[in-house]
């Protein structure tokens, strides 16, 4: 039953909005969005396309799917694909985390390759570098995060310019969180692009369903109050969205694997999980710019990491 209503979500968003042809020399692709966890790929997504679409957290490894945001300017349609951060898997969750930003790395006509300018390349960086070597898609390395550089910056710049310079992939840095000089990097992107059409209506932000960043919205909010008590091991399903005149009222559930991060979730006398859900109501309302009932069940599926079968049950898209 939920399906179907997701279905419907789905067919009025494709059918509800119009693609007009592309004016003469339009341009458009796709970009690539890779860098070890944390460097501010979702920051600088959710700043280019003007919206929160992908949450961010102090936590590492925050992003799990691919999540496309868009950008339609009058000369040009830019769809970012986020990536979850590059690193060497240590379980199944991890595998297809690195082997879905090895597809998106090889199926985009840009790639940026962001790295933290605040602190030193280390060798999660030069892992990245290996996988960009082997592809023939232009790079254009990011310096991310320069309201936040050291006095001494210029050895840091110079620490990363080595990592481009081999391969003769362009440069350039800025601050995903303020926006500063994001404009240098949206010229840079626009000139590396083919002339091509409106690939999603110009209005559009993302390609994800709406039910799919409402759970994000909710994990949000459970990575920041909880921190690493409960670690990355939380999926959340969105069961019923029912939209009544006034309201929309949603029931989720948050999948944990141990009895443990349940107690925790659901906090002494339930406090946790009502601190969870108000916010994530707030972020909730926002994004669809109406009054939101939220209500959360948190149920214990053990060990659900490592069995691929119910990653693809709880949504995750597993690609390849
Ligand atoms: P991701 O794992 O690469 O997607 O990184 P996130 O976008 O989730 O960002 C990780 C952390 O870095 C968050 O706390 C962000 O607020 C912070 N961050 C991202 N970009 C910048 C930036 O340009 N400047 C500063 N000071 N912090 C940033
Ligand atoms: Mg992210």
């Amino acid at each position: 039953m939920t399906d179907i209503y997701l279905e419907q979500n789905l067919t009025e968003l494709r059918e509800g909005s119009m693609i007009p042809p592309a004016p003469p020399g339009f341009k458009s692709g796709f970009v690539g969005i890779v860098g070890r966890p944390n460097v501010g790929k979702s920051t600088l997504m959710n700043q280019l396309v003007g919206q929160k679409i992908a949450i961010t957290s102090p936590i590492a490894q925050t992003t799990r799917n691919r999540l496309q945001g868009i950008l339609t300017t009058p000369e040009a349609q830019l769809i970012f694909v986020d990536t979850p951060g590059i690193h060497k898997p240590h379980h199944q969750l991890g595998k297809v985390l690195l082997q879905n930003a090895q597809i998106a790395i090889g199926s985009v006509d840009v790639v940026l390759f962001l790295v933290d300018g605040s602190v030193p390349s280390g060798g999660g960086d030069r892992f990245i570098v290996d996988l960009l070597t082997p592809i023939k898609t232009p790079v254009i390395l990011c310096i991310n995060k320069s309201d936040q550089q050291p006095a001494d910056y210029q050895v840091l710049d110079e620490n990363y310019a080595q990592l481009a310079a081999p391969h003769n992939w362009k440069s350039t840095k800025f601050s995903a969180l303020t926006g500063q000089n994001l404009e240098v990097l949206l010229q840079l992107l626009i000139t590396q692009l083919e002339p091509g059409p409106y690939y999603y209506p110009p209005d559009l932000v993302t390609d994800q369903p709406e039910r799919f960043i409402m759970g994000e919205l909710i994990r949000e909010q459970i990575l920041f109050l909880t921190r690493e008590e409960v670690p990355h091991s939380v999926a959340i399903t969105i069961d019923l969205v029912k939209e009544e005149a006034k309201i929309t009222r949603i029931f989720a559930t948050i999948h944990v694997e141990r009895d443990s991060q349940k107690g925790i979730l659901i906090g002494k006398r339930g406090s946790m999980l009502k601190s969870i859900g108000s916010a994530a109501r707030e972020q909730i309302q926002k994004l669809i710019a109406g009054k939101v009932y939220l209500e959360l069940f948190v149920k214990v599926q053990p060990k659900w990491r490592q069995s691929r079968l119910r990653l693809a049950e709880l949504g995750y898209r597993i690609e390849g």
